[in-house]
């Protein structure tokens, strides 16, 4: 399989090649070349399967050649041995026609460990076989950096920089990532916000003598190989519930778009995906567009649902491409008037094409904290707000044909214990493979919002190419 930018002017990548880049060189999101195909027949076939095997079955066509298969499917086996539950991503009905789809049972109790536990070891995979070590940095204002150190942690050939805006996460969030002591992680507390923290990420990035000498990578939400992992659970989830003899509808809880942008790709390999719910908090960029095909940036505001807490949908440039029938260059030209004036229109015709596939509800925190109520009251269920977001969407607008909605439930209650609690009157418990989280030790340094500190404190801490040159022998024996 090879792969494309979405703005068309960057070179045709491998698979590993694209794991390892994450943004394309024109500004632009990699995207296969063509979306793997899957008869009725084929995914007739996954139904009963473990998590893995069909992780396998769905992955190999994108990987192609760059991993052989008995190496692939190790990886997969290993990466979701690890789950807390036995089914890995566990349904469960809530009524005649929703179930819930638990996404919370990887090591950081959100979604985002589905993807970033598998990207953890193939970024070890292919750097061992490449010989080449990488300097991941990352900014975090709390769920991305727990996920990413945990599925980085004792990797032989990557070291992790991540900063958090000190005294600005909370403390589940700060423990996650502080309490890993592994020495490849480095916590780095930085004295300012959350956007200083991306700021100087993003400085380190455009100091060009320093990210080659760093050889300085990123695994953040655009990287092609986390929404390639989440296409999985949704094939997961559609054979469960009678795919392909059955078409399915699936609500998201939504920010950068890379989850709901998976479940348009399972669409487009041939599971019956009949409908896309997507659901934003009061950062509703997302639900105006898909309201008046419109996308207009406003400011955000803090909410009960911090991970959907964005400006802009980065992923939704992906949809886009397809938009304009892979038109890159017209990508290109909507993309930079956006970010000039902010704001960019799709035609009539397109946007009707969109919402045959796609509705959008859009719930404040006080419509999120009923819906964490009534589900609680209902069927006993007790969900943190951004899969509340999810129910809420799905009770919003199931079309009438449509006999199975799946909502995602992207993070644990006690995740969130303080906004659940305030909702309900129940404060969820940490599952027991986390419940010392609050005795462990933690480590992490402060540095002063200065670029110069940061970088000197980066290249001292880094482990050095000797080292390097003998753990890849060792590796390679
Ligand atoms: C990251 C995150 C989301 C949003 O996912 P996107 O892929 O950015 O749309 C939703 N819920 C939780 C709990 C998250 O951590």
């Amino acid at each position: 399989m090879r792969y494309l930018s979405t703005r068309g002017d960057a070179p045709v990548l491998s698979f590993d090649e694209v794991l390892l880049a994450g943004l394309a060189r024109d500004g632009g999101l990699y995207l296969p070349e063509s979306w793997p195909q899957f008869s009725a027949g084929e995914i007739r076939a996954l139904a009963g399967k473990p998590y893995a095997e069909i992780a396998f079955a769905v992955l190999k066509p994108f990987v192609g050649d760059s991993i052989a298969e008995a190496d692939l499917k190790r990886i997969l086996d290993e990466t979701y041995a690890g789950f807390g539950h036995e089914a890995v991503a566990p349904l469960k009905q809530l009524d005649s026609r929703t179930w819930l789809m638990e996404l919370f049972h990887g090591p950081t109790l959100a979604f985002k460990d589905y993807a970033l536990q598998l990207l953890g070891r193939l970024f070890d995979h292919v750097l061992a076989r490449r010989g080449e070590r990488v300097t991941v940095i990352g900014a975090t204002s709390g769920d991305t950096g727990s996920a990413a150190i945990e599925a980085l942690r004792d990797r032989a050939q990557v070291d992790v920089f991540m900063l958090h805006p000190q005294g600005r996460v909370s403390e589940v969030q700060r423990r996650q990532m502080t309490t890993v002591l592994a020495p490849n992680i480095h916590n780095i507390a930085l004295e300012g916000t959350f956007d200083d923290c991306q700021d100087q990420v993003k400085a380190m990035f455009n100091d060009l003598a320093f990210r080659d000498a760093m050889n300085l990578s990123a695994v953040n939400s655009i990287n092609w190989a986390r929404i390639m992992a989440q296409v999985v659970y949704y094939f997961v989830a559609g054979v469960a519930l009678g795919a392909p003899d059955r078409a399915i509808a699936f609500s998201v809880p939504t920010g950068n778009f890379g989850n709901v942008f998976a479940a348009y790709g399972a669409g487009r390999m041939g599971l019956p995906v009949a409908q896309l719910i997507v659901g934003s908090n009061s950062n509703d960029i997302l639900t105006r567009f898909f309201d008046s095909g419109t996308m207009a940036v406003t400011g955000v505001s803090p909410t009960i649902s911090p991970s959907m807490d964005i400006q802009i949908s980065s992923n939704f440039e992906r949809l886009l491409f397809d938009v304009f029938d892979r038109d890159g260059a017209q990508v290109r030209r909507v993309l930079q008037s956006f970010r000039q004036s902010g704001e960019f229109s799709v035609s009539a015709e397109q946007h009707q094409r969109l919402r045959r596939l796609f509705d959008a509800h859009r719930f404040d925190d006080a419509e999120t904290s009923a819906e964490i109520a009534v589900r609680l009251q209902e069927s006993g269920e007790l969900l943190d707000p951004h899969s509340a977001i999810a129910t809420a969407a799905a009770r919003a607008e199931v079309r009438p044909e449509i006999s199975a909605v799946v909502a995602l439930a992207t993070a644990h209650p006690a995740k969130f214990p303080d906004a659940v609690e305030r909702a309900c009157g129940l404060r969820p418990e940490l599952p027991a493979r986390l419940a010392d989280l609050y005795e462990r030790e933690e480590r992490y340094t402060p540095l002063p919002n200065d670029l110069v500190a940061l970088q000197d404190y980066i290249r001292s801490q880094r482990q050095d190419p000797p080292q390097h040159a003998q753990r890849t022998a060792k590796g390679a024996a």
